[in-house]
């Protein structure tokens, strides 16, 4: 699925077509669709309806603080991963007791900040965090609310640079510190082990994983006997970004966490990021240049891979659109760079493409998540506007950089 549709030879999003925006606004932008972004929300809530989860959506997929706010509106909470993003999650009006905190790197300054805000759970990576959140928690007369991470050493199956559950990688607890660390806490006066918490990566389109996961948790459950009264089974719900391509099974997923829960008194929550956001938006982008190299061709675009990073940091691929139809094709070798001084700075490669020349304009779709969040200043480049598109209406949700903002230090 996908928030732009063709009509009448133009690629429209809602009902305004991206050619209307094109000219209005300066590209490259990306562009949302506000019932998309509502749909992928409620219909993600509806699925899991029967075990009534608490939905918190992964700020660091997508952190504009309109959509955070359309979001907290239809029920969402968040999971946070900086005291950046806390406060960004508060300041969307999203309640402190709907608001997680994951990390491995958590400062003394955050954590005072998220135990002071009395957030529902700040999810400890280490026994050393454990042990700052408690003395932290101590000086303020606190009795904190935690989650510990287990790392279930299980792969999400998906690109390595977006697995994070196997024992190779920094994330989480290993299951025998997992339960010693546990114990400890228990012992703990200023803390309160409410919360067990799993992420195994993102972009999984494949079920096994998660039903690894859960019965690992059944195993651990049995073996423990904590009652945990939350467990936090992340995100990492894939999404097909092609068509045919290959999304995950949300229904069977929920399946498999209901015939868990049955005769356990536990509350789950969700960290999704990706499947809310990920197919609401699009990159609207000028093509500069048409460059011929050999027998290759080079379509210079004015977005770059520091406005979307994702194919240049892990060879994801955005389909690329023209933004008007015609019958008529070009072949050969194209490939989509952007303007960036990095080789790496490549979109994708083609061997044919509809017609088209310098000053048209492509889409690059599917760009909702970990796009607009993702990008940076290089090269001194401004970060670009964000459109939100609601039936024939459109407004700004960011403005681009003003380029003298960007020149003062
Ligand atoms: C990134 C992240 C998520 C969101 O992952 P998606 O694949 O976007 O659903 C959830 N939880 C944690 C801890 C994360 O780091």
């Amino acid at each position: 699925m996908n928030s732009i549709k063709l009509r009448k030879n133009n690629l429209c999003i809602e009902n305004i077509s991206l050619l209307t925006l094109a000219k209005k606004y300066h590209t490259p932008f990306y562009c949302y669709s506000l019932t998309q972004l509502k749909n992928n929300f409620v219909s993600f809530k509806n699925t899991f309806k029967s075990i009534k989860p608490l939905i918190c959506f992964s700020i660091k997929s997508n952190s504009n603080l309109f959509i955070l706010k359309e979001l907290k509106k239809i029920g969402s909470g968040a999971d946070v991963v900086s005291v950046g993003e806390l406060l960004k999650a508060l300041r969307a009006g999203i309640k402190p007791e709907k608001i997680v905190f994951s990390g491995v790197g958590k400062t003394e300054e955050e954590i005072k900040i998220a135990i002071k805000k009395k957030i529902l759970l700040i999810n400890a990576e280490s026994e050393s965090e454990v042990n700052l959140i408690n003395k932290i928690s101590k000086k303020l007369s606190k009795k904190t609310s935690i989650g510990i991470r287990l790392n279930p050493n299980i792969s999400g199956k998906t690109h390595k640079k977006i697995s994070t559950g196997s024992k190779y990688e920094k994330f989480g607890l290993l299951y025998n510190d997992f339960i010693n660390l546990c114990k400890k806490v228990k012992k703990m006066k200023n803390l309160k082990l409410e919360g067990l918490s799993v992420h195994i990566g993102s972009q999984i389109t494949d079920i096994e994983p998660f039903e690894k996961v859960l019965s690992l948790l059944n195993k651990l459950l049995k073996k423990t006997n904590i009652n945990f009264k939350y467990i936090d089974l992340g995100g990492g719900m894939g999404i097909s970004y092609a068509k045919k391509e290959k999304e995950i099974n949300l229904k069977k997923y929920s399946q498999l966490v209901k015939n868990f829960l049955k005769k356990k008194n536990i509350r789950i929550i969700f960290e999704p990021g990706r499947i809310i956001v990920g197919n609401t938006a699009s990159i609207i982008s000028k093509v500069i240049y048409i460059k011929k190299s050999g027998n290759k061709r080079f379509i210079v675009l004015d977005v770059g891979m520091n406005n979307l990073m994702r194919p240049a940091l892990y060879g994801a691929k955005h389909q690329i659109l023209p933004i008007k139809k015609t019958n008529k094709k070009i072949s050969g070798e194209i490939e989509f760079v952007g303007p960036i001084c990095e080789s790496s700075d490549k979109f994708l490669n083609q061997k044919s493409f509809p017609r088209i020349k310098e000053g048209d304009y492509v889409c690059l779709t599917h760009a909702g998540a970990y796009g607009m969040s993702l990008s940076s200043n290089y090269n001194v480049r401004p970060m670009i506007a964000e459109i939100l598109v609601t039936g024939s209406k459109h407004r700004l949700i960011r403005k681009r950089q003003n380029l003298n903002d960007l020149i003062k230090n």
